[in-house]
């Protein structure tokens, strides 16, 4: 097992769906390490299920940030 006590410089940059469940709103990200989706509720550095790391951008916040 590595363990990183820096992730940001290896981290990737995933663009984020908005997707509306029940009122809820959640985010949807194709995960660039196992390629599956994943849904979270929030932006910003976050450990996805499959166990790996990713910082959620929304694509409007890109847009603005570019
Ligand atoms: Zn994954």
């Amino acid at each position: 097992m590595t363990s990183y006590t820096s992730l940001s410089n290896d981290v990737p940059t995933v663009p984020a769906a908005d997707l509306v469940t029940s009122g809820t709103l959640q985010l949807v990200v194709r995960c660039p390490h196992c390629g599956a989706q994943h849904r979270h509720l929030g932006l910003g550095l976050r450990r996805s299920p499959c166990g790996r790391y990713y910082v959620l951008a929304h694509p409007a916040a890109q847009l603005s940030a570019a």
